[in-house]
Protein backbone atom coordinates (compact mmCIF):
# COMPACT_ATOMS: atom_id res chain seq x y z
CA UNK A 1 0.00 0.00 0.00
CA UNK A 2 0.99 4.03 -1.02
CA UNK A 3 -0.62 6.37 0.20
CA UNK A 4 -0.47 10.21 -1.32
CA UNK A 5 1.36 9.65 -4.55
CA UNK A 6 1.05 12.76 -7.57
CA UNK A 7 2.83 13.68 -10.69
CA UNK A 8 5.85 12.15 -11.07
CA UNK A 9 5.89 10.10 -8.00
CA UNK A 10 2.70 8.04 -8.83
CA UNK A 11 3.75 7.12 -12.68
CA UNK A 12 6.74 6.03 -11.06
CA UNK A 13 5.05 4.09 -8.55
CA UNK A 14 1.51 2.73 -10.34
CA UNK A 15 3.40 -0.27 -12.09
CA UNK A 16 3.20 -2.64 -8.94
CA UNK A 17 0.15 -1.93 -7.83
CA UNK A 18 -4.05 -3.81 -8.81
CA UNK A 19 -5.97 -1.03 -7.60
CA UNK A 20 -5.64 2.50 -7.54
CA UNK A 21 -8.18 4.72 -5.02
CA UNK A 22 -8.33 8.47 -5.41
CA UNK A 23 -10.69 11.74 -4.35
CA UNK A 24 -10.60 14.66 -6.60
CA UNK A 25 -6.97 16.19 -6.70
CA UNK A 26 -4.98 13.07 -8.19
CA UNK A 27 -5.30 13.56 -12.10
CA UNK A 28 -5.68 9.85 -13.12
CA UNK A 29 -4.16 10.42 -16.89
CA UNK A 30 -3.07 8.65 -19.58
CA UNK A 31 0.03 8.36 -18.81
CA UNK A 32 -0.90 7.08 -15.19
CA UNK A 33 -2.98 4.50 -16.63
CA UNK A 34 -0.44 3.46 -19.51
CA UNK A 35 2.12 2.93 -16.72
CA UNK A 36 0.23 1.18 -14.33
CA UNK A 37 0.93 -2.47 -15.79
CA UNK A 38 -1.12 -4.52 -13.16
CA UNK A 39 -4.04 -2.63 -12.73
CA UNK A 40 -7.38 -3.75 -12.41
CA UNK A 41 -9.93 -1.05 -10.85
CA UNK A 42 -9.77 2.45 -10.19
CA UNK A 43 -12.18 3.62 -7.39
CA UNK A 44 -12.84 7.49 -6.99
CA UNK A 45 -14.29 8.20 -3.97
CA UNK A 46 -16.90 10.51 -4.71
CA UNK A 47 -19.43 11.09 -7.57
CA UNK A 48 -17.58 13.02 -10.51
CA UNK A 49 -14.98 10.78 -13.06
CA UNK A 50 -13.42 14.38 -14.69
CA UNK A 51 -10.26 13.28 -13.00
CA UNK A 52 -9.82 10.20 -14.79
CA UNK A 53 -9.02 9.55 -18.14
CA UNK A 54 -11.96 7.07 -19.08
CA UNK A 55 -11.22 6.11 -22.46
CA UNK A 56 -7.74 5.13 -21.41
CA UNK A 57 -8.79 3.26 -18.97
CA UNK A 58 -11.44 1.16 -21.00
CA UNK A 59 -8.66 0.04 -24.37
CA UNK A 60 -6.82 -1.19 -21.31
CA UNK A 61 -9.67 -3.07 -19.91
CA UNK A 62 -9.59 -1.18 -16.41
CA UNK A 63 -12.49 -1.03 -14.17
CA UNK A 64 -13.64 2.17 -13.14
CA UNK A 65 -16.03 2.43 -9.85
CA UNK A 66 -17.12 5.52 -7.84
CA UNK A 67 -19.46 6.26 -4.89
CA UNK A 68 -22.36 8.38 -6.24
CA UNK A 69 -24.63 8.32 -3.74
CA UNK A 70 -22.44 8.74 -0.86
CA UNK A 71 -22.42 12.22 -0.74
CA UNK A 72 -26.05 13.03 -2.11
CA UNK A 73 -26.89 14.02 1.57
CA UNK A 74 -23.91 16.07 2.36
CA UNK A 75 -24.89 18.16 -1.28
CA UNK A 76 -28.58 18.35 -0.48
CA UNK A 77 -27.46 20.10 2.84
CA UNK A 78 -25.28 22.84 1.32
CA UNK A 79 -28.01 23.56 -1.40
CA UNK A 80 -30.76 24.40 1.63
CA UNK A 81 -27.68 26.24 3.53
CA UNK A 82 -27.04 28.42 -0.17
CA UNK A 83 -30.83 29.07 -0.37
CA UNK A 84 -31.03 30.47 3.01
CA UNK A 85 -27.96 32.29 3.32
CA UNK A 86 -29.02 34.01 -0.30
CA UNK A 87 -32.87 34.61 1.14
CA UNK A 88 -31.45 36.51 4.22
CA UNK A 89 -28.44 37.77 3.33
CA UNK A 90 -26.15 35.88 5.92
CA UNK A 91 -22.89 36.74 4.09
CA UNK A 92 -23.59 40.32 3.87
CA UNK A 93 -24.45 40.26 7.44
CA UNK A 94 -21.31 39.19 8.64
CA UNK A 95 -19.26 41.12 6.63
CA UNK A 96 -20.70 44.19 7.43
CA UNK A 97 -20.12 43.50 11.02
CA UNK A 98 -16.83 42.44 10.47
CA UNK A 99 -16.03 46.03 8.96
CA UNK A 100 -18.53 47.70 11.74
CA UNK A 101 -21.48 48.44 9.89
CA UNK A 102 -24.78 46.91 11.52
CA UNK A 103 -27.53 47.15 8.29
CA UNK A 104 -30.61 46.07 9.87
CA UNK A 105 -32.58 48.19 7.30
CA UNK A 106 -31.16 47.06 3.69
CA UNK A 107 -31.38 43.37 4.84
CA UNK A 108 -34.57 42.53 4.92
CA UNK A 109 -34.71 39.10 3.43
CA UNK A 110 -37.55 36.85 1.75
CA UNK A 111 -39.07 33.73 3.45
CA UNK A 112 -38.90 30.05 1.50
CA UNK A 113 -42.12 29.38 3.09
CA UNK A 114 -44.91 29.34 0.40
CA UNK A 115 -42.65 29.98 -2.99
CA UNK A 116 -41.82 27.88 -5.99
CA UNK A 117 -38.56 25.97 -5.84
CA UNK A 118 -37.73 24.97 -9.28
CA UNK A 119 -34.93 21.70 -9.57
CA UNK A 120 -33.14 21.10 -12.96
CA UNK A 121 -31.89 17.41 -12.39
CA UNK A 122 -33.83 15.57 -10.16
CA UNK A 123 -31.74 12.37 -9.81
CA UNK A 124 -29.91 11.65 -6.57
CA UNK A 125 -29.16 15.44 -5.13
CA UNK A 126 -32.43 16.43 -6.87
CA UNK A 127 -34.44 14.22 -4.86
CA UNK A 128 -33.05 14.45 -1.80
CA UNK A 129 -33.20 19.00 -2.27
CA UNK A 130 -36.72 18.37 -3.15
CA UNK A 131 -37.74 16.70 0.38
CA UNK A 132 -36.35 18.63 2.03
CA UNK A 133 -37.96 21.96 0.41
CA UNK A 134 -41.17 20.50 0.77
CA UNK A 135 -40.68 20.25 4.61
CA UNK A 136 -39.81 23.94 4.55
CA UNK A 137 -43.17 24.59 2.84
CA UNK A 138 -41.89 25.62 -0.69
CA UNK A 139 -43.64 24.45 -4.07
CA UNK A 140 -41.49 22.12 -5.52
CA UNK A 141 -40.95 22.00 -9.34
CA UNK A 142 -38.81 20.31 -11.47
CA UNK A 143 -37.85 19.59 -15.06
CA UNK A 144 -35.72 16.37 -15.93
CA UNK A 145 -35.91 14.81 -19.44
CA UNK A 146 -35.44 11.17 -17.73
CA UNK A 147 -38.01 11.45 -14.67
CA UNK A 148 -41.13 11.60 -16.51
CA UNK A 149 -42.80 11.70 -13.04
CA UNK A 150 -41.37 11.78 -9.33
CA UNK A 151 -43.90 11.42 -5.89
CA UNK A 152 -41.69 14.50 -4.57
CA UNK A 153 -42.09 17.34 -7.37
CA UNK A 154 -44.34 17.95 -10.17
CA UNK A 155 -42.66 18.14 -13.71
CA UNK A 156 -42.88 20.74 -15.72
CA UNK A 157 -41.29 22.04 -19.13
CA UNK A 158 -37.91 24.08 -18.62
CA UNK A 159 -39.05 27.38 -19.87
CA UNK A 160 -41.96 27.48 -17.52
CA UNK A 161 -39.60 26.26 -14.81
CA UNK A 162 -37.63 29.12 -15.65
CA UNK A 163 -40.47 31.70 -15.80
CA UNK A 164 -41.96 30.65 -12.21
CA UNK A 165 -39.13 29.62 -9.75
CA UNK A 166 -38.71 31.81 -7.23
CA UNK A 167 -35.71 30.01 -6.34
CA UNK A 168 -33.83 27.54 -9.23
CA UNK A 169 -30.93 25.17 -7.88
CA UNK A 170 -28.98 22.90 -10.36
CA UNK A 171 -28.45 19.29 -9.73
CA UNK A 172 -27.55 17.55 -13.27
CA UNK A 173 -24.09 16.67 -14.63
CA UNK A 174 -22.63 19.08 -17.01
CA UNK A 175 -21.94 17.88 -20.22
CA UNK A 176 -21.79 19.48 -23.75
CA UNK A 177 -25.46 19.92 -23.76
CA UNK A 178 -25.58 20.99 -19.98
CA UNK A 179 -22.83 23.64 -20.71
CA UNK A 180 -24.53 27.28 -20.32
CA UNK A 181 -27.81 25.68 -20.10
CA UNK A 182 -28.27 28.62 -18.36
CA UNK A 183 -27.44 31.89 -20.13
CA UNK A 184 -28.32 35.05 -20.90
CA UNK A 185 -31.69 34.14 -22.68
CA UNK A 186 -32.68 31.95 -19.90
CA UNK A 187 -31.38 34.88 -17.24
CA UNK A 188 -34.46 37.09 -19.03
CA UNK A 189 -37.06 34.46 -19.03
CA UNK A 190 -36.80 34.17 -14.79
CA UNK A 191 -38.63 36.20 -12.29
CA UNK A 192 -37.32 39.70 -11.09
CA UNK A 193 -35.48 38.62 -8.04
CA UNK A 194 -35.04 34.82 -8.41
CA UNK A 195 -32.53 33.20 -6.05
CA UNK A 196 -30.02 30.65 -8.29
CA UNK A 197 -27.87 27.75 -6.65
CA UNK A 198 -25.67 26.24 -8.53
CA UNK A 199 -23.54 23.19 -6.31
CA UNK A 200 -23.96 20.82 -9.37
CA UNK A 201 -20.99 21.54 -11.71
CA UNK A 202 -19.73 24.84 -12.93
CA UNK A 203 -19.59 25.74 -16.98
CA UNK A 204 -23.32 24.97 -16.52
CA UNK A 205 -24.14 28.53 -15.76
CA UNK A 206 -22.43 30.64 -17.83
CA UNK A 207 -20.75 33.38 -15.47
CA UNK A 208 -20.30 36.62 -17.30
CA UNK A 209 -24.35 35.92 -17.98
CA UNK A 210 -24.82 35.21 -14.32
CA UNK A 211 -22.78 38.34 -13.11
CA UNK A 212 -24.50 40.79 -15.06
CA UNK A 213 -28.31 39.19 -13.78
CA UNK A 214 -26.95 39.75 -10.30
CA UNK A 215 -25.53 43.44 -11.23
CA UNK A 216 -28.85 44.28 -12.41
CA UNK A 217 -30.67 42.88 -9.58
CA UNK A 218 -32.57 40.24 -11.85
CA UNK A 219 -31.02 37.68 -9.92
CA UNK A 220 -31.43 38.68 -6.43
CA UNK A 221 -28.29 36.61 -5.05
CA UNK A 222 -26.68 33.53 -6.04
CA UNK A 223 -25.25 30.73 -3.76
CA UNK A 224 -22.21 28.86 -5.90
CA UNK A 225 -19.96 26.05 -4.42
CA UNK A 226 -18.56 25.20 -8.19
CA UNK A 227 -17.26 27.15 -10.86
CA UNK A 228 -16.20 27.51 -14.53
CA UNK A 229 -12.81 27.43 -13.41
CA UNK A 230 -11.40 26.22 -10.31
CA UNK A 231 -10.24 27.73 -7.98
CA UNK A 232 -11.97 30.50 -8.32
CA UNK A 233 -9.56 33.82 -8.87
CA UNK A 234 -9.46 37.30 -10.39
CA UNK A 235 -13.72 36.63 -11.57
CA UNK A 236 -15.33 39.66 -11.53
CA UNK A 237 -18.38 36.99 -9.36
CA UNK A 238 -16.10 38.16 -6.19
CA UNK A 239 -16.96 41.94 -6.55
CA UNK A 240 -20.43 41.55 -6.04
CA UNK A 241 -22.10 41.88 -2.51
CA UNK A 242 -25.06 38.93 -3.49
CA UNK A 243 -23.04 35.89 -3.78
CA UNK A 244 -22.55 33.39 -1.32
CA UNK A 245 -19.60 31.79 -3.06
CA UNK A 246 -17.90 28.07 -1.48
CA UNK A 247 -14.38 26.41 -3.03
CA UNK A 248 -16.53 23.39 -4.18
CA UNK A 249 -17.51 22.01 -0.46
CA UNK A 250 -20.66 20.13 -1.31
CA UNK A 251 -19.39 16.59 -0.23
CA UNK A 252 -16.91 18.05 2.37
CA UNK A 253 -18.37 16.72 5.76
CA UNK A 254 -17.06 14.27 8.29
CA UNK A 255 -20.02 11.66 7.52
CA UNK A 256 -19.84 12.10 3.56
CA UNK A 257 -16.18 11.69 3.28
CA UNK A 258 -16.55 8.61 5.42
CA UNK A 259 -19.47 6.93 3.53
CA UNK A 260 -17.35 7.59 0.74
CA UNK A 261 -14.38 6.33 1.81
CA UNK A 262 -15.72 2.78 3.12
CA UNK A 263 -18.01 2.41 0.10
CA UNK A 264 -15.23 2.90 -2.48
CA UNK A 265 -12.85 0.22 -0.28
CA UNK A 266 -16.16 -2.13 -0.73
CA UNK A 267 -16.32 -1.82 -4.43
CA UNK A 268 -12.97 -2.13 -5.30
CA UNK A 269 -12.57 -5.39 -3.30
CA UNK A 270 -15.66 -6.49 -4.64
CA UNK A 271 -14.13 -5.44 -8.23
CA UNK A 272 -10.68 -7.26 -7.40
CA UNK A 273 -12.56 -10.28 -6.52
CA UNK A 274 -14.79 -10.11 -9.71
CA UNK A 275 -11.62 -11.35 -11.38
P1 LIG B 1 -27.58 11.95 -10.77
O1 LIG B 1 -26.97 11.32 -11.97
O2 LIG B 1 -28.14 11.09 -9.70
O3 LIG B 1 -28.73 12.96 -11.23
C1 LIG B 1 -28.58 13.86 -12.28
C2 LIG B 1 -29.94 14.07 -12.92
O4 LIG B 1 -29.81 15.10 -13.90
C3 LIG B 1 -30.48 12.82 -13.63
O5 LIG B 1 -31.76 12.48 -13.15
C4 LIG B 1 -30.52 13.24 -15.10
O6 LIG B 1 -31.62 12.68 -15.81
C5 LIG B 1 -30.66 14.75 -14.98
N1 LIG B 1 -30.28 15.47 -16.19
C6 LIG B 1 -29.35 15.14 -17.12
N2 LIG B 1 -29.32 16.05 -18.10
C7 LIG B 1 -30.28 16.97 -17.79
C8 LIG B 1 -30.75 18.14 -18.43
N3 LIG B 1 -30.24 18.55 -19.61
N4 LIG B 1 -31.72 18.84 -17.83
C9 LIG B 1 -32.26 18.44 -16.66
N5 LIG B 1 -31.87 17.32 -16.02
C10 LIG B 1 -30.89 16.61 -16.58
O7 LIG B 1 -26.45 12.93 -10.18
P2 LIG B 1 -26.32 13.47 -8.68
O8 LIG B 1 -25.50 12.51 -7.90
O9 LIG B 1 -27.64 13.88 -8.19
O10 LIG B 1 -25.38 14.76 -8.95
C11 LIG B 1 -25.93 15.94 -9.52
C12 LIG B 1 -24.82 16.94 -9.80
O11 LIG B 1 -24.16 17.31 -8.57
C13 LIG B 1 -23.71 16.42 -10.70
O12 LIG B 1 -23.32 17.46 -11.58
C14 LIG B 1 -22.58 16.14 -9.76
O13 LIG B 1 -21.34 16.21 -10.39
C15 LIG B 1 -22.75 17.26 -8.76
N6 LIG B 1 -22.09 17.07 -7.48
C16 LIG B 1 -21.52 18.16 -6.88
C17 LIG B 1 -20.86 18.03 -5.65
C18 LIG B 1 -20.25 19.21 -4.97
O14 LIG B 1 -19.27 19.03 -4.28
N7 LIG B 1 -20.78 20.40 -5.11
C19 LIG B 1 -20.79 16.77 -5.03
C20 LIG B 1 -21.42 15.69 -5.65
C21 LIG B 1 -22.06 15.86 -6.88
Amino acid sequence: TAYGLKGHDLIEKIADFDALIVRSATKVTREVIEAAKNLKVIGRAGVGLDNIDLEAARERGIEVVNTPGATAISVAELTIGMMIACARNVVRGTLGIKSSLWEKKALKGIELFGKRAGIIGLGRIGREVAKRLKCLGMEVVYYDPLVSESDIARPLELDELLRTSDFITLHLPLTEKTRHMIGEREFEMMKEGVILVNCARGGIVDEEALYHALKSGKVRAAGLDVFEVEPLNRSKLIELNNVVLTPHIGAQTVEGQKRAGIEIARKVLEALKGR
